[in-house]
Formats: structure tokens, C-alpha cells, sequence
């Protein structure tokens, strides 16, 4: 991937890098996703805590509502405030926001959630598996995938 699995924030203080392939990449269509990016959807790589480097600086937590009355954790740079990752209550799986990718073309959701609330001029692909809400990962994540989510949980 190169280029493709280093990213940062706007003014350049965050700098991060992944050393593996994510997880899985979720493109998610909620309420909460799209007010907290103020646009149609979110992509997130899951990936491992320990997978992601940091080159530079340090991203600090923002506890935010979510609309289940839950609190998400969204990893900001303290300078310019670009969000680069959030987790879901589990601190071992970041979801690092593609759109702070060097190249987020190059990276291509596996799954579209949520699209019950979906926009409706947005188009989703035939050949991406896509939900009205969430998905069962045995069913749709790669063995190995499934077997460093394990690992990292274990
Ligand atoms: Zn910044
Ligand atoms: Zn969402």
C-alpha cells in the first residue's frame, strides 16, 4: 500500500502510520457519523490499536454523545482539531477515519452499514455487501481478520 497506510491531520502535528492491512473497512451511513464528519458517510479502518504508529504527535480523546446514549471516543490533533481515529468503548480496535488517508482512494470499503439512514443520492455498489443496521462479522470478515480480532481481545 505505500503512501496508502500513512495519514495525518490538517496541520501536519499528527502523523500516523499503519504497518498492516485493516481489519476490515466499514463505510457507515448513521446519524451519529454523519453529524460528526458533517457529511453524507464516514469510512473507518478497523484496525488494531498496536498496528497504528504514531510519527508524530498525539491525538487526544473528545468523549462524544452518541445518539443510544452511548459515548464514542474521537481522537482529535490538538492543534487543528481533525478527528484521525475513533473507538467504540473498545480500546484495542481504532476506526481510523480514511479521509485523513495521504490517499484515501485507495482504500475501498467491504461493508456499508447503517444505510437505512443513507442519503438518497448517494449510490452504493452491487458488489459491496450493505445493511439496513450492522452485520455479523463471522459472515463477512476474512478468517484471518477474524483471528487478529481474537488475538487482540484475547
Ligand atoms: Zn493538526
Ligand atoms: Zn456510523
Amino acid at each position: 500500500m505505500g503512501s496508502s497506510r500513512e495519514g495525518g491531520c490538517s496541520c501536519g502535528a499528527v502523523r500516523y502510520r499503519l504497518v498492516s492491512d485493516p481489519l476490515f473497512v466499514h463505510c457507515c451511513h448513521c446519524l451519529n457519523c454523519q453529524r460528526q464528519t458533517g457529511s453524507a458517510f464516514v469510512i473507518n479502518l478497523l484496525i488494531e490499536a498496536d498496528r497504528v504508529e504514531l510519527a508524530a504527535g498525539a491525538p487526544e480523546p473528545v468523549d462524544a454523545p452518541r445518539d443510544d446514549g452511548s459515548k464514542q471516543k474521537i481522537y482529535r490533533c490538538p492543534d487543528c482539531q481533525v478527528a484521525v481515529f475513533s473507538d467504540y468503548g473498545r480500546p484495542e480496535v481504532l476506526f481510523v477515519r480514511a479521509g485523513t488517508l495521504d490517499e484515501p482512494g485507495a482504500v475501498t470499503p467491504d461493508v456499508h452499514i447503517f444505510t437505512r439512514s443513507k442519503v438518497g443520492w448517494v449510490t452504493l455498489p452491487e458488489s459491496t455487501p450493505a445493511f439496513d443496521v450492522y452485520y455479523d462479522r463471522h459472515e463477512l470478515w476474512p478468517a484471518a481478520s477474524l483471528e487478529r480480532l481474537d488475538a487482540v481481545l484475547a
